[in-house]
Parts: C-alpha cells; sequence; structure tokens
C-alpha cells in the first residue's frame, strides 16, 4: 500500500494513496486513532460509492462502531456552520469522524471535529478540491462565507479506483483549483516584489515546483490529487491560504456571495476560480505587455477619500457581501501622499515585476485550452454570470481581503479600468 511521504509539523500524519487504499482505513484508524470507535459521515451518494465499504471493512476487521450518519443526497448538503453544530452533537466523545465523501462532506466534517476537539480522518471519493489537507473550513456562518479556523484530518484516504468514478465536473473542478496557483503564485511574486508579503520558499516550492507538471494532463488523476494535496499542506504549513490562492480566489468569493446557480444548481468552487484564473491572467497579462511609460501616462488620477466611499458603496449596493467589507475596502486604500508614494514605489519595480510575472504565468489563450481539455467552463456565462456581473465581480474582489494582489497594483496605478478593457 502506498504512503505519501507529508512534510514534518503539519496536522496531517498519513496519508495513503493507492487503488484500493480503502482497504487500508481500518489499519490506519486503529493505527492513528487508537480506541476510538469510528462513527462515518456521509451523504446519500458518497456512502453508497465508498461508505458502506469503509463500514464493512471496518466490521470485518473488527472495529467498534457508532451509527453513521448519512446526510441526504438530495438537495446536497450544504457546507453550512450550524450544520456542523449539529453533527457535533451527535458525535460520541469517543468516536474518530470518517468524513466520507469530498468537499463539502470533508469541510462539514472538519469543523464539527474541530467544535468536539475531535481529530478525524477523511476518505476523499473526488480530486475536487485542494482543501482535504487544508486548516479551515470554507462555510456559511450565518449567511456569510467565511473559512472558519479548524485543523485539517489527522489521516487522509485516497483509493484511485473511487476517485476515478467521482463526476467528470468534479475532476474539472479540481483541476481548475490546482491552476489556480499559476495566477496565485504570480500574485505572490507582485506582493513579494513589493516588499508587501515575502515568499517563503519552502512553501512556495511545495505548491509550485510540480505545478506545471501537475497540470500537464487533466486525466492524471494521481498528479492532480498530489497536487491539491500539497497546496493543502502549504496551507497548513502557513497558516493563511496565500500559498493557494489569488484574487482569482477573490473573483470566486463575489460570485459565490451572490449565490451563482445555473439551473437551480450551484456552481463549484473550482468552476468558478477556473473563470477567474481566466480574468486574472489577462489581467497579469496587460502588467507583462505594458511599459512602464505606457503605464505612468495611462495611470488615472487617485479618488479622494469622499469618491473612493461613494465608489466603494456603489460596487457592495447589492449588499449580499457582509457588513465589514466597506470598511475593510477603505481602510486598505491609500490617499494623497500614501498613494503617490505607492505608485513611486510600483513604477519602481514595473520592469523587474514583468519579468517575474512572466516567468511564472502560462499564457492565458493556453490555460483556456488547457481548461478546455479538462471540460471546465471556459466563458463567463457558462458559470451563470452575465457581463455586467463578470465585470463588477472583478473590481469587486479588490475590496474584499487583505491579501495584496494584481487588483490592488491596477487600482493602486489606476490601471484597473484600462486593464479590465482589455479581458476577452
Ligand atoms: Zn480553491
Amino acid at each position: 500500500m502506498r504512503y505519501i511521504a507529508l512534510p514534518e509539523n503539519i496536522e496531517t500524519k498519513v496519508f495513503v494513496l493507492d487503488s484500493n487504499a480503502l482497504n487500508e482505513t481500518p489499519k490506519v484508524l486503529q493505527k492513528y486513532f487508537p480506541g476510538r470507535k469510528v462513527q462515518i459521515v456521509a451523504d446519500g451518494n458518497t456512502w453508497r460509492v465508498a461508505g458502506e465499504k469503509v463500514q464493512a471493512l471496518c466490521r470485518a476487521a473488527g472495529l467498534q462502531e457508532y451509527a453513521p450518519i448519512i446526510l441526504p443526497a438530495e438537495p446536497k448538503p450544504h457546507p453550512d456552520y450550524a450544520l456542523s453544530q449539529l453533527l457535533a452533537e451527535k458525535f460520541a466523545g469517543d468516536c474518530v469522524p470518517a468524513a466520507v465523501g469530498s468537499g463539502v462532506i470533508n469541510d462539514l466534517v472538519k469543523c464539527a471535529s474541530e467544535i468536539k476537539k475531535l481529530r478525524y480522518c477523511c476518505v476523499a471519493t473526488a480530486p475536487s478540491v485542494d482543501g482535504y489537507t487544508a486548516s479551515g473550513g470554507a462555510m456559511a456562518v450565518a449567511g456569510q462565507k467565511k473559512t472558519v479556523p479548524c485543523p485539517a484530518p489527522y489521516a487522509l484516504i485516497a483509493d484511485r479506483n473511487i476517485l476515478k468514478t467521482a463526476p467528470r465536473a468534479m475532476m474539472a473542478a479540481g483541476y481548475a483549483d490546482l491552476m489556480s496557483k499559476i495566477t496565485g503564485g504570480a500574485d505572490w511574486i507582485i506582493a513579494d516584489e513589493l516588499g508587501i508579503e515575502p515568499i517563503d520558499k519552502p512553501i512556495w516550492s511545495l505548491v509550485q515546483d510540480d505545478l506545471q507538471d501537475n497540470l500537464a494532463d487533466p486525466d492524471n488523476l494521481e498528479k492532480l490529487f498530489l497536487g491539491l494535496a500539497a497546496t493543502g499542506y502549504a496551507m497548513q504549513m502557513y497558516h493563511d491560504s496565500r500559498p493557494a490562492s489569488g484574487a482569482e480566489h477573490l473573483c470566486s468569493h463575489v460570485w459565490e456571495m451572490e449565490h451563482l446557480a445555473v439551473n437551480g444548481e450551484e456552481i463549484s468552487h473550482g468552476f468558478k476560480v477556473g473563470i477567474g484564473v481566466l480574468a486574472i491572467s489577462q489581467l497579469q497579462e496587460f502588467v507583462i505587455n505594458t511599459s512602464v511609460e505606457a503605464a505612468r501616462s495611462m495611470a488615472k488620477a487617485p479618488l479622494s477619500k469622499a469618491e473612493r466611499i461613494a465608489e466603494i458603496a456603489e460596487l457592495l449596493k447589492k449588499d449580499c457581501y457582509g457588513s465589514t467589507i466597506a470598511g475593510l475596502a477603505l481602510n486598505k486604500t491609500p490617499f494623497n501622499e500614501a498613494m503617490t508614494e505607492r505608485r513611486k514605489m510600483i513604477f519602481n519595480h514595473w520592469e523587474p515585476m514583468q519579468e517575474r510575472i512572466k516567468k511564472q504565468l502560462i499564457p492565458s489563450n493556453t490555460l483556456r485550452k488547457m481548461l478546455k481539455n479538462a471540460q471546465a467552463p471556459t466563458q463567463y456565462e457558462e458559470i451563470g454570470l452575465t457581463a455586467e456581473q463578470y465585470f463588477h465581480g472583478i473590481k469587486t474582489a479588490q475590496l474584499i481581503r487583505n491579501r495584496y494582489t494584481i487588483l490592488d497594483l491596477l487600482y493602486e496605478t489606476g490601471l484597473l479600468e484600462e486593464a479590465i478593457k482589455t479581458l476577452v
């Protein structure tokens, strides 16, 4: 059985990735959770695909168990913190929760385990997210999307025979999420070049060294899963999602808060991120392709504080983004002398930054082909966005976090409008 080597000092202590890895589950549970009774959490689908078999294997190995918690398959369970609280209430104090499922089930159990201060085991059923090995769960808390702090799984089991039966759309979503490390990496380079957030070399390597190779073939399940898993460790080690996410994720968060759906079906994280990748890579190309002289001459005059307040209010007028964003956005905007200094600093770094972004980026038209090849959406209409919503989302993404990205660079230099005009 193939055990994957893990970095030290992360919560995840064991990771089995193999054909028939499921068979190893009882052994992993006995070794890493001695004396605990297994309590499986699945939904109707993942129970059928893997949960039932995990239960049978554990019984055959003589493990004690609590009755499994099987959430309905339809409507699909939502990553809602209230549901994690409910699960936590059902967990026995001496159990080991075993999350059998993909992103949502894993996040629900991750948060529930933290509430109950239990370590848990994840049995992954699709290569759809990088969250399996990440700390923190992406949850709706009282209607607002948040990353709830909670430890990553202590044990992770990924059975290739099960992963390969996952719906095509889930693999495509995982592929798009992995691709986001290209643009996310370029954003970190920008923050590093400007001295705002230095790159942590070992963590950078974990995500970036094999990235292009892992993206080379969208049907290579193993590379896809390993690439996503490596991103998760990087987030655990950095205690933040910076190594895994840049402006493309911020765009996806805005659209998520608008409850994007097509025919009543919610759009997966990866699909929203993929559309974000295509937009953000083009904005990064705008920087690569614009000389510092041209950038200086195109730069729009900075706004006064009153004008910025009005701009922020206009972008947030849909009122679904939470009450804290407007203050955060205003706080991070430099004004007057601070803005003049910031612009000077950015233009001083413009040329070395162009070189570094160019080295990191895959051309946006190649990224588009790669997504298409993976059967992921490549047009914003495919994920239910109108043109207005698409462009609004990109501008609003600049407001919602303190993480410095290409959007901040373009906003601060008065080039954001100009750069957005180049999007195809
Ligand atoms: Zn992601």
